[in-house]
């Protein structure tokens, strides 16, 4: 039997190994963390079924001048951090055109479309549908300007063919009652779905790969022993031999990558959370308000507010009034929401320029895989990505095609 590593035991990894063990295979899991502790554990748990739209939109470029200024911004970068960012910076601009974002809305759309059908099935055999619920999006917006700007930007969900409804202000606050009156209304995707526990969602699929007969092996993964362009080890505490490995180590990705000879222009958005355990208030749907940068999804374990980006890299510290800041932002929103008692989170966002996440097989090395680089949507795109990983190791027909998602894609 085939013996498969995956390292990264985030949502994309676990559906990954999960996907792998249906096709018959024999897998190791490696992760640092216990599994789904990483970014995908802070998320705030939304199955974006209509994503259609890139981060690179062509007027994204009017938001750069503020975002070293303000540290509270819904989208910041720190200043120190800046030269290091250049690179990545021009790039994301270069891909903000009509163009450009047209071709990854599709690509990105082809993913989140057929997101949660990829999802049902793991959900039923893991147990775990009691944690999903279908309840749909609104996409707010404060502002009359804000708002028909919105419905600008709807031609591409027309274009995609996603399913959505324009409220005005009077019908969104008929669906939502904890929301401030007097805001300009909505977009709403129904058939978008949200995770009550994005954690007990991961440790429900790891207990499903260890039912079926994976083993996780918690370490640091260093690099790879290499025969020629095949993998044959994966180098941690202990050499882990490997028939095949797929790279979904999420925002650490760009190392892993490197080894194998792939330069992937990775960096990460980083994200923040404040989970509220006593709000006051139940929400309904999941609210995302893209202008204020955050979103608000009622869990298991209270209301949470998460969201904005901070680009300072990988390495500095948290900076958590970002977080607390959330809660300031909300109350603009949810007049009766109760702040106190928040826990703050930070995560990273493995993100690319041009909002395309890679699913590729290795240009370099002809059993070796990656699975990274989902952005803002790496929950939504997890089980897709999985499923597409194991069809390109196979040499299968994928059921998208795979081509835009290439590693050694135009950067
Ligand atoms: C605030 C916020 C809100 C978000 N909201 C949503 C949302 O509503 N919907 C949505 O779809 N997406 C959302 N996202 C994005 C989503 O959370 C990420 O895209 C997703 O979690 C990425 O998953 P992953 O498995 O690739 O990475 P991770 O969850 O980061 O997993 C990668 C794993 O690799 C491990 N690893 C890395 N390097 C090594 C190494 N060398 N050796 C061993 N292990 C290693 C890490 O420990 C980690 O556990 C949000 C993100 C943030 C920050």
């Amino acid at each position: 039997m085939k013996q498969s590593s995956v390292i990264g035991a985030g949502i994309v990894g676990l559906a990954t190994a999960l996907a792998l063990q249906e096709s018959g295979r024999q897998v190791v899991l490696i992760d640092r963390l216990p599994p789904g502790e990483g970014t995908s554990s802070g998320n705030a748990g939304i199955i974006s079924t209509g994503a259609v739209h890139p981060e690179s939109m062509p007027d994204i470029w009017k938001e750069i001048p503020g975002m070293t200024l303000n540290r509270t911004a819904p989208l910041r970068l720190r200043p120190g951090y800046l030269l290091q960012f250049l690179p990545w910076l021009f790039r994301f601009l270069r891909n903000a055109n009509t163009e450009t974002a047209e071709r990854a809305s599709i690509a990105i759309s082809a993913l989140s479309h057929s997101a949660l059908s990829h999802f049902e099935p793991l959900l039923r055999e893991a147990g775990a549908e009691h944690l999903m619920r279908q309840h749909g999006t609104l996409y707010i917006y404060e502002t009359q300007a804000q708002f028909a700007k919105a419905k600008e930007e709807c031609a591409y969900r027309d274009r995609r063919g996603v399913d959505y409804q324009l409220l005005d202000g009077a019908e969104l606050l008929k669906l939502e009652p904890s929301l401030s009156a007097g805001l300009a209304g909505a977009v709403f995707t129904p058939n978008s779905a949200h995770t009550i526990s994005p954690l007990a969602l991961s440790r429900k699929l790891f207990e499903m790969f260890q039912q079926r007969g994976g083993s996780f092996i918690q370490t640091q993964v260093q690099g790879f022993s290499c025969d020629g362009n095949r993998v044959t080890e994966v180098q941690a505490e202990r050499p882990i031999k490997t028939d095949e490995v797929f790279i979904t180590a999420g925002a650490y990705s760009k190392r892993l990558a490197k080894k194998l000879g792939s330069h992937v222009p990775l960096d990460t958005e980083r994200g923040y959370h404040l989970m509220l355990p006593h709000p006051g208030i139940v929400l309904h749907h999941n609210l995302l308000f893209p202008v204020l940068g955050f979103a608000a999804t009622s869990m298991e374990a209270g209301l949470r507010l998460a969201g904005t980006v901070e680009f300072a890299g990988l390495d500095a510290p948290p900076d958590y009034s970002r977080a607390r800041h959330l809660a300031k932002r909300a109350a603009t929103v949810l007049p009766d929401l109760q702040t106190e008692g928040g826990e703050c989170w930070m995560g990273y966002r493995p993100s690319v320029p041009d909002s395309i996440p890679v699913i590729s097989a290795s240009p370099h090395f002809e059993n070796a895989y990656f699975g990274f680089g989902h952005g803002h949507l790496g929950l939504t795109q997890s089980a897709i990505t999985g499923a597409l990983l194991v069809a390109l190791a196979d040499d299968k027909e994928t059921p998208v095609d795979c081509e835009p998602y290439r590693i050694d894609r135009r950067w």
